[in-house]
């Protein structure tokens, strides 16, 4: 069963002019995801994916929501993308995910041909585009996305940190409650 009760998202989207289709702009399209993912209780981490200045997949972590452990933003973003092209391959399109993607979908955005990930702050436990390892690098694959990072990177983590830091207080009251009651 999901927690008892919910804790708000103190954050609150972003609108940058339309005028101005810039990483910033794509950026926060991701961000608004992320938050969309926090309040459905999810882990807040969002994605989109952009095509000739145009976003044609958005998405966010769904994973509890889903019970799937394969239902991150990017992983969703992409089969959208994909659907919405007939085609597996993404050669033309940017991947903008708020945070560094895990093995999984650095994996699946290389064998997807992603043409470039922009990606909000790094990971150094999970993040496999240079934070822990760097999957684009190895020389074995065929396909080399281009990486680039640092966009919206405190916003986007702050949101993810704040995310679990509520969590755990909730989980210590509930855990105290239990324990007096
Ligand atoms: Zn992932």
């Amino acid at each position: 069963m999901r927690n008892l009760m919910t804790f708000a998202c103190p954050f609150r989207r972003k609108y940058p002019l339309p005028s101005q289709k810039d990483d910033l702009f794509f950026m926060s399209m991701a961000y608004n995801e992320a938050i969309t993912a926090w309040e459905e209780e999810e882990v807040p981490i969002g994605a989109v994916i952009v095509r000739e200045q145009e976003v044609i997949a958005s998405a966010h972590n769904l994973a509890e929501t889903r019970k799937e452990a394969t239902a991150h933003a990017e992983i969703l973003a992409m089969a959208q993308a994909s659907r919405f092209l007939g085609d597996w391959r993404l050669n033309e399109s940017i991947l903008y995910v708020t945070k560094e993607p895990c093995p999984m979908c650095a994996g699946a955005a290389i064998l997807s041909r992603v043409g470039e990930i922009v990606f909000g702050f790094s990971d150094e436990k999970m993040g496999c585009l240079g934070g822990k390892l760097a999957l684009h690098q190895l020389l074995t694959w065929n396909h080399h996305p281009r990486v680039r990072f640092g966009i919206m990177s405190e916003e986007c983590y702050e949101l993810v940190r704040v995310f679990f830091e509520k969590r755990r207080k909730k989980d210590d009251n509930i855990s105290n409650t239990t324990m007096t009651h």
